[in-house]
């Protein structure tokens, strides 16, 4: 790992407490610990509503069945593991940035360091220091980087192929930064990126798996994975890389920010699915 190893990495990483399968899951966006030299002007209650709350403990079984699971500790606010570098809006940062700069998320305000929470609380009441948005990429986003990194690129050394899932949970009605507003969302979304990032069987199984606990699917609608999905994804070379989006509905109150009675139901069929894919993915990297 290269992050600074006076301070502990703000990433868990658990390695399978079982015979290997060569599958891994990532949560980028449940972590809640919010740094002190955040210094938000928008009050915390705000700043949860972009929380994938729980989404770490849904999947909590990975390591027992034989995967790694990965998940930050810092929240998305202060900086997105799911985004490019290039992702950053410089007209926040004094000084702007010497870096390249202007991505499309970074647009909307939810790139590398988010400006507003949607639809339109800005975050700060200053503009950020060129020294601390370094910090945040160097202690932060690259430590995850480098977890997820050195998970895949263990288990595809081991097995010769690596599945990928990009673990998160989307508010239960759509929203404009999505492009949905006013749209009652499915249970699950799959994002593969237009059919890019896996190959088809793989997330065939994830729908054919869910709809068959009973939940609805969509595909890449709205949310079709974005930077871990991209990086990750490379079928051709035997890496396959798959987002799932979980509608916060199902298992927690979306303003109060608590697991609802349904959670552990949740949990358990979130279960049935790591089993599924830890099988799939050993059976595929023995053919
Ligand atoms: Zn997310």
């Amino acid at each position: 790992m290269k992050s600074d190893p006076r301070s502990p990495a703000p990433v868990f990483r658990r390695d399978p407490e079982r015979t290997p399968a060569p599958a891994v899951f990532d949560s980028p966006h449940s972590g809640r610990d919010y740094p002190e030299d955040f210094r938000p002007a928008a009050p915390l209650a705000i700043l949860r509503r972009t929380e994938d709350a729980f989404v770490e403990e849904l999947y909590a079984s990975a390591p027992a069945q034989g995967a790694a699971l990965i998940g930050a500790l810092f929240p998305r606010v202060y900086i997105d593991p799911n985004r490019a570098l290039a992702d950053l809006d410089s007209s926040m940062v004094d000084g702007g940035w010497p870096d390249a700069a202007g991505g499309e998320k970074a647009q909307r305000g939810i790139g590398l360091i988010w400006r507003v929470v949607p639809p339109s609380t800005a975050i700060y009441d200053r503009l950020l220091s060129q020294a601390e948005v370094r910090q945040r990429i160097d202690r932060y986003w690259r430590p995850y980087q480098d977890a997820v990194d050195e998970s895949l690129a263990e288990a595809h050394a081991r097995d010769g192929a690596v599945w990928h899932v990009n673990c998160h949970s989307m508010p239960s009605m759509g929203d404009i930064s999505a492009g949905d507003p006013g749209r009652k969302r499915a249970d699950f979304v799959l994002g593969d990126r237009d059919g890019t990032s896996c190959a088809p069987e793989f997330v065939q199984l994830v729908e054919d798996t869910l709809r068959a606990l009973g939940y609805s699917v969509l595909r890449n609608d709205p949310f079709k994975g974005v930077e871990l999905v991209r990086r990750n994804g490379q079928p051709d070379l035997g890496r396959h890389s798959l987002q799932i989006e979980i509608n916060r509905a199902l298992y927690m109150n979306e303003s109060t920010i608590q697991k609802s009675p349904n959670f552990m139901r949740l949990r358990g069929d979130i279960g049935v699915l790591i089993e599924r894919i830890c099988a799939f993915a050993r059976e595929r990297a023995r053919s």
